[in-house]
């Protein structure tokens, strides 16, 4: 067995191994990251975030050619869709940027090694590859393994008729009936993509709300809204069972009945890659759901063994996981590195888009914080009626007391992108006013948020 010394071994190139990786190659380390896909990039490049905005952007287009561009004057007829280029086109966006990854690689004379990574003991790591096993030495090894999606008890997986977002990612046909169990944000996004080409999509939610964590009142527009474009949704609807004989699926809920259908798509929620990684050889005991536990400065109980991104608890989300990689080795090699998690943004993908970051009404009702709430709907932005996304509002959440930012929640045009200047704004600690008296470009959607913030005081101007 060959042996290679390093300072660093990363375990995992999702988005929080690789942006350690180079982080830590910028500081001066002698990096190696160990990946057991061909592909750098882990679930967010691969099998995530980018394949699902990439079939969520072309499901649009295809929507919009069909039913959207009539009401601006233009017509167009014969609109087709040609499922194989748009799934060849995402398999394309997603070689670009995992290439774009090796490519980052070699620049930061990073190491790569193929196979699975195992911690042997203090500072050791195999790589088990089908024909060889390697033999890596390290001062510190970061545990970035990421996560899988979660199994439900009583669904008998089957192919990409009963299956997860991965194969619901690749359907080569266009479901008849597709069933999501799980009314988080993965399930809504691919429930929209599929429900765009022509599925008739069931939602399935054990609980009485959609997008549980997320702020209510956004919450419930967007139910309204998605009911408009035909999602159905049945709350209340525990899944019991799921089998399939034949290409048709049986889905059970609890108290009897059952539903019929193509395709099941079980988005219940992920859970962490955290076996199989030898954490016993160094004594790390995990929490009762894998997670791996952690200090303020990612090291886990073990000298030497630290662990980030969908490993450890906190939003399972790539820019969280990204922020923990710089963090983690900058306390490492500079000894300070922190992170804000309260200025730590999430974002729903649908149309329209959904974001979110800091508390939502429902929690500081909990811990009893005073607030004051301003809003705004998007019908009253001069940008979005030109657009015609005129759909969705702004809340701005402020301490009553102080005025600081506590949340903002919006749902409506271009929310993701939106929702940064909020989380920007919370980051450096700004109160509502800050947002309210800084001056925004007319006519921009971002006017929406600063209106909203206007009327945490009661002086919004449009509305
Ligand atoms: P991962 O990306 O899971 O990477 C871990 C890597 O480790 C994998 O490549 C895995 O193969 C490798 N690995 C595991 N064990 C071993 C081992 N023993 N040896 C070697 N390699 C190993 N998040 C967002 O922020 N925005 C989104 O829009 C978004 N959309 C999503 C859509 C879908 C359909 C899904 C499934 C997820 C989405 N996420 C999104 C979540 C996001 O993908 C994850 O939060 C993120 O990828 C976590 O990064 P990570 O680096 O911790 O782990
Ligand atoms: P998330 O964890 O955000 O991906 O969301 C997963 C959703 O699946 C949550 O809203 C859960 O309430 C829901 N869920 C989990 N188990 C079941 C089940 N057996 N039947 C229906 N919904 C479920």
């Amino acid at each position: 067995m060959t042996t290679h010394e390093h300072d660093l071994v990363v375990i995992g190139a999702g988005p929080g191994g690789y942006v350690a990786a180079i982080r830590a190659a910028q500081l001066g380390l002698k990096v190696a990251c160990v990946e057991q896909e061909r592909e750098l990039g882990g679930t967010c490049l691969r099998v995530g975030c980018i394949p699902s905005k990439a079939l969520l952007e072309s499901s649009e287009r295809f929507a919009e050619a069909k039913h959207a561009l009539a009401s601006h004057g233009i017509l167009v007829s014969g609109v087709q869709l040609d499922l194989e280029t748009m799934l060849k086109r995402k398999e394309q966006v997603v070689m670009t940027l995992t290439r774009g990854v090796e490519a980052l690689f070699k620049k930061n004379r990073i190491t790569r090694y193929t196979g699975r990574g195992r911690i042997e003991g203090a500072g050791r790591v195999t790589v088990l590859a089908p024909d060889n096993t390697i033999e890596l030495k390290a001062r510190h090894i970061i545990v970035a393994t990421g996560s899988q999606p979660a199994a439900l008890r009583g669904v008998q997986p089957a192919g990409d008729r009963i299956g997860t977002s991965t194969e619901a990612l690749s359907y080569r046909e266009v479901p008849r009936h597709l069933v999501v169990i799980g009314a988080g944000y993965i399930g809504l996004e691919l429930g929209s993509v599929w429900r765009r080409l022509g599925a008739r999509v069931t939602v399935l939610e054990f609980l009485d709300r959609i997008l549980f964590g997320m702020d209510g009142d956004i919450a419930l527009e967007a139910k309204k809204l998605f009911e408009k474009q035909g999602l159905e949704f049945r709350l209340g609807a525990r899944v019991v069972g799921a089998r399939e004989e034949g290409g048709q699926c049986r889905v059970e809920i609890e108290g009897g009945e059952a539903i019929e259908c193509d395709r099941v798509l079980v988005a219940v929620g992920r859970v962490p890659n955290t076996d199989n990684l030898g954490l016993e050889n160094v004594g790390i005991e995990r929490h009762k759901n894998g997670q791996i536990p952690v200090n303020a400065a990612f090291q886990t109980s073990a000298p030497g063994v630290y662990a980030i991104g969908d490993a450890i608890a906190g939003p399972m989300l790539a820019h969280k996981a990204e922020e923990e990689g710089v963090a983690c080795v900058e306390r490492i090699v500079t000894g300070h590195g922190h992170i804000d998690y309260d200025s730590i943004a999430g974002v729903v993908y649908t149309n329209p888009e959904i974001g979110s970051v800091g508390k939502t009404e429902e929690q500081l009702r909990e811990a009893g914080i005073d607030y004051r709430k301003g809003s705004f709907p998007f019908r009253a932005n001069g940008r979005a009626r030109s657009l015609g996304q005129v759909e969705g509002l702004v809340k701005v959440l402020a301490d009553s007391r102080t005025d600081r930012l506590l949340g903002v929640h919006i749902i409506g045009p271009h929310a993701g992108d939106l929702i940064n200047e909020a989380a920007a704004a919370m980051a450096f600690r700004a109160s509502s006013e800050d947002l309210a008296r800084t001056c925004h470009v007319h006519p921009t959607l971002g006017e929406a948020l600063r209106e909203a913030a206007m009327a945490v005081t009661g002086k919004a101007i449009h509305f």
